[in-house]
């Protein structure tokens, strides 16, 4: 299934466009979120990545929802986005049969994002949709790195990625101690001011996002499949 490459559901996470600029012609491309891509903002009246399915009569982000919904329904989607804190490139997905389209990017960590924590508002749950994450948002080398997923999608081998399963998630404002994907153990300080400490040993990602202003990171283990 030809892939269709999502940039700026988040308006303030450029790279997208330049992946836009410079994808193989193969691929279709579209950006999702322009009005907050012109204000160099997340989103103009609420994040579109919480939003869908969206309603045709609600505000700037419930449209396009509502819109992408439609016209994203079935079709293979690559959604990017950046993360705050610098952060290899990973992909989450919501539903376990894509875990092969990530193999296809050539993925080298891939989390599964569970029933009890994708809350199905998320683009990617309303397609056959993988998220990519990479960053810091500014970071100059973040397109070149996604594009390097969808050369090798166009190469048809497949990675074997590590796996990951999300198991909760910490909330706190303190000052993140921790970095994406560096395993902490349980009693280990994560944060200070205020201090947090591990309830139990796990492998934190986006951690100290700045648009989830209570949530200090989320927690996955590794897994061995998502069946
Ligand atoms: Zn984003």
């Amino acid at each position: 299934m030809k892939p269709l490459v999502v940039a700026c559901v988040h308006g303030n996470e450029p790279y997208g466009l330049e992946v836009g600029r410079r994808l193989p012609p193969f691929f279709s491309f579209l950006v999702a979120n322009p009005g907050a891509v012109e204000k160099n903002a997340r989103f103009v009246d609420a994040d579109l990545n919480r939003v869908f399915p969206g309603n045709a009569q609600g505000n700037q982000e419930e449209r396009i929802a509502a819109a992408l919904a439609q016209r994203l329904k079935g079709k293979f989607v690559v959604d990017l986005h950046s993360t705050s804190e610098p952060c290899p490139l990973f992909g989450i997905i919501t539903k376990p049969c894509m875990l092969a389209a990530a193999r296809r990017l050539g993925l080298q960590k891939v989390v599964f994002m569970t029933p009890a924590f994708a809350k199905g508002k998320a683009l990617i749950d309303h397609c056959k949709g993988i998220s990519l994450e990479v960053g810091p948002h500014d970071r100059k080398e973040n397109a070149g790195e996604a594009l390097a997923c969808f050369d090798h999608y166009l190469e048809g081998k497949k990675s074997n990625p590590e796996l990951f399963k999300v198991v909760g998630i910490v909330r706190g404002r303190g000052t993140p101690l921790i970095q994406n994907f560096v395993p902490v153990r349980k009693g280990e300080c994560i944060a200070k001011d205020p201090d947090v400490y591990a309830d139990k040993d796990f492998v934190p990602f986006l951690v100290g996002e700045k648009s989830y202003s209570d949530v200090l990171c989320l927690q996955a283990v590794a897994t061995t499949s998502f069946g």
